[in-house]
């Protein structure tokens, strides 16, 4: 057996995989590769099943004050106009994924200082009292008071991607913040006993396979249940407008490598990656681990602003429109749909 198939199996069997073995998976190429991602899709059906669960995403506000050298939303990009949904506006929207059936919410913004730690609590518990859904944030960096806050309100859920394990390639690209940070509020949120997703980009400028590698064993240590692997894409209003995009068949052979080290999380088919590849990268993505879609229900006359990267998927659709599209595009892939 070759030593690529011996790690493989040794990861699949449940063994404690080095940084080396990580790296080895993630530079597979040819036919290894597609082995590779067959051997996720594999675990992801032994360990979480057939079943494609579903989020409803929507985007609050695109106004951020942060300055991420990446993201679109970044405070210094002016070309953008940027929108505050009241909280009337987000019941709204709360009602209509309810009305669709859809039991998971993700209230996802920049990290916007407008509405206060209780306004956000009150849109929690509103949505938790009158439709019941699961709640997950997804709004940044905060302190652990506002974490408590919104848990104690109701929320389950908060995405808070790491983005890389490298803190030099961090800093850089974040510069209002640090790895450490990061980190501590990821650790604030566990504590708190949230279901806590990371997630990495791919394709960052400056990282390599060893900084892949250990944004794997990071999210594996800090016992991630939800990861989001996507790939970088350069946003034209940003410093970084000029560099290559990631790699699809690179963020598929990371993707696959997370659902290994995290056999039992939740991995969504990223919107970046429909994007790198309109026509493949959500059924690639359901092929190589993930287990998650995660439809954008923001209101229509808001959501072409939220542009953390161009070229969104799901730009133009209603809420019915997206979710009639997914429902459809799981049915060609012979995927049973869930809506908790
Ligand atoms: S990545 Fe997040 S924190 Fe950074 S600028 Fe974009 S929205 Fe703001």
């Amino acid at each position: 057996m070759s030593t690529f198939n011996s790690v493989l199996s040794f990861i699949k069997a449940g063994g404690e995989p080095s940084k080396d073995m990580i790296t080895m998976l993630l530079a597979a190429q040819g036919s290894q590769a597609n082995t590779l991602l067959r051997a996720a899709d594999e675990v992801r059906r032994t360990s979480v099943g057939d079943i494609i669960y579903t989020r409803a995403i929507i985007e609050f506000s695109n106004y951020c004050s942060k300055n991420c050298l990446y993201c679109g939303l970044r405070r210094d990009n002016k070309a953008i106009p940027r929108y505050r949904l009241t909280s009337e506006q987000i019941m709204n929207s709360a009602a209509q994924v309810a009305s669709l059936g859809i039991k998971t919410i993700v209230l996802q913004s920049g990290e916007d200082r407008y509405y206060s730690s209780e306004q956000i609590a009150q849109i929690i518990s509103k949505i938790k009292e009158k439709y019941d859904l699961t709640v997950t944030l997804s709004v940044g960096e905060h302190t652990f008071k506002d974490y408590r806050l919104w848990r104690e309100a109701g929320a389950d859920r908060f995405l808070l991607k790491h983005e890389t394990a490298d803190a030099k390639l961090f800093r850089y690209l974040r510069p209002d913040s640090t790895l450490n940070q990061r980190l501590q509020c990821i650790q604030w949120l566990n504590e708190l006993d949230y279901e806590t997703g990371m997630g990495n980009m791919v394709g960052l400028p400056g990282q390599n396979l060893d900084t892949m590698a250990r944004d794997a064993l990071l999210m594996r240590r800090m016992k991630a249940k939800m990861a989001g692997v996507g790939p970088f894409l350069p946003h034209p209003s940003t410093p970084l407008k000029c560099a290559s995009p990631g790699d699809l068949m690179a963020c598929l052979k990371m993707l696959a490598v997370t659902r290994l080290v995290l056999p039992y999380a939740n991995l969504p088919v990223t919107t970046a990656l429909r994007v790198l590849s309109p026509e493949e990268g959500l059924k690639l993505s359901l092929q190589s681990g993930a287990n998650v879609i995660m439809p954008n229900m923001t209101p229509l006359s808001v959501r072409e602003n939220y542009v953390i990267y161009p070229q969104k998927a799901d730009l133009k659709d209603s809420p019915q429109e997206v979710f009639e599209d997914v429902k459809l595009q799981m049915q060609a892939l012979d995927r049973s749909l869930d809506t908790a």
